[in-house]
């Protein structure tokens, strides 16, 4: 269960990158692709996204269970933002067969012979399932935008394509989003935001290693000459469809370790924003379940325990008892030896300080005797060389 305390450093973590809904936004100027928050390296992030995954497994898990929510995380980027390995790392820690990710490429000629939702309906998640949208229906007011060749494809009456028809289509997703949260489909979109020297840098990457040459076309590099309508057309779309019930994440991208921390953070956030919880069976039907536990306990051979599965948990949990009462007594143990370890080490110095000042004694007191020894002998010289004649003359007076 996420502990309120790690459940807000998520929210809190997660804060900066939401897109506040009625906002206007210049994604250039308003979020920054090499933001990291105060992360300095990786390794300072680590914690973090270890715990997203925790909280994204056991929340996945109890999603299924219950059976009645489905999420879909929508995620959109241009090329070589790391969309693929953003979804790779966040289905590490998930059940394969609660999750799915659908990617949309250019439609199929049956796909563009339905109205333009279409296809993007038919792949959403179930009750109790999460679904990736790998592009999404976005793509509608983003490719189709930037290249209205697109559009033309789509064979639209009339009355349809107009010069409104971008905003008709921000409001008809943002209706058939609020009709998909209303009926317990939760929905988190992320902008993977990549800024453009970056992706030059990517681009060149996948040219260099051979290994990652599948992954480059020509295509994509021409496309980066559309980066300022590509700019202008994100930015239309997080103002008018970032919405309360929906609401867009922009995702710094030029870090491949944080994006990774940011998409699993704000899943995570998601996840216990549902709050699902694993069904609790009625008194009746739990009365039925002790009924059907006695009548499988007769059956059990002879020899055997009635139910091998109570005596296991049973010595499990009593294994778990002495090994917290051994850990104790260990650590008692350990303190106890430390303290009087240290004490000796007291008493050692204590004495080594004893000795040197008995040593310092000693030697101050030879050299004092030695000083007497002197004196004594100078005395003996002056007597003898008859110049303490005097002395001893005064002092026979
Ligand atoms: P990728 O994701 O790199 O495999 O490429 C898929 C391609 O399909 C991208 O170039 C998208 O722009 C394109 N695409 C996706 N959806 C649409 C759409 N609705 N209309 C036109 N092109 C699309
Ligand atoms: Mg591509």
């Amino acid at each position: 269960m996420a502990d309120e305390q790690a459940a807000k450093r998520i929210a809190e973590f997660i804060e900066p990158l939401r897109v506040t809904p009625g906002s206007k936004v210049t994604l250039a100027k308003d979020f920054d692709p090499g933001y990291k928050a105060d992360f300095v390296k990786k390794k300072d992030g680590l914690e973090l996204l270890q715990r997203g995954v925790e909280l994204m497994t056991e929340y996945q898990s109890r999603l299924a269970a219950q059976d009645t929510y489905g999420l879909l995380v929508v995620l959109q980027a241009l090329d070589a933002a790391g969309k693929d390995g953003t979804i790779r790392h966040v289905m590490s820690g998930v059940n394969p067969q609660g999750v799915f990710v659908h990617s949309f490429k250019v439609p199929s000629p049956e796909e563009i012979n339905h109205e333009y939702l279409w296809r993007y309906a038919k792949a959403l998640p179930g009750r109790g399932e999460i679904g990736i949208f790998n592009r999404s229906h976005y793509e509608e007011v983003l490719v189709v935008r930037v290249h209205p060749e697109n559009l033309v494809r789509q064979r639209l009456p009339k009355e349809a394509r107009g010069r409104d028809v971008w905003k008709r289509r921000y409001r008809d997703i943002n209706d058939w989003e609020r009709h998909l949260a209303d009926n317990g489909f939760k929905i988190v979109k992320l902008l993977l935001n990549l800024s453009q020297e970056e992706q030059r840098v990517r681009f060149l990457r996948r040219i260099d290693l051979p290994d990652h040459n599948w992954k480059f076309s020509a295509a994509d590099a021409h496309e980066r000459t559309f980066w300022p309508a590509y700019q202008k057309a994100f930015s239309e779309m997080l103002t008018a469809t970032s919405t309360e019930w929906a609401p867009w994440y922009v995702i710094p991208a030029d870090h491949k370790w944080f994006a990774r921390i940011c998409a699993s953070a704000v899943i995570a956030n998601a996840l216990i924003e549902i709050d699902p919880h694993y069904p609790r069976v009625s008194p009746e039907a739990r009365k039925a379940l002790e009924a059907t536990k006695v009548e499988l306990e007769a059956q059990a051979p002879e020899g055997a325990a009635p139910d091998p599965f109570a005596a296991q948990t049973a010595a499990a949990a009593s294994r778990q008892h002495d090994a917290r009462k051994t850990g104790k007594k260990a650590r008692k143990k350990a303190t106890k030896e430390a303290k009087k370890a240290k004490k000796a080490a007291k008493a050692e110095r204590k004495d080594r300080a004893s000795v040197e000042q008995a040593d310092r004694l000693a030697d101050r007191e030879t050299e004092k005797e030695s000083l007497r020894e002197d004196e004594r002998e100078a005395r003996v010289v002056e007597r003898e060389t008859g110049a303490g004649g005097e002395a001893a003359g005064k002092g026979a007076h």
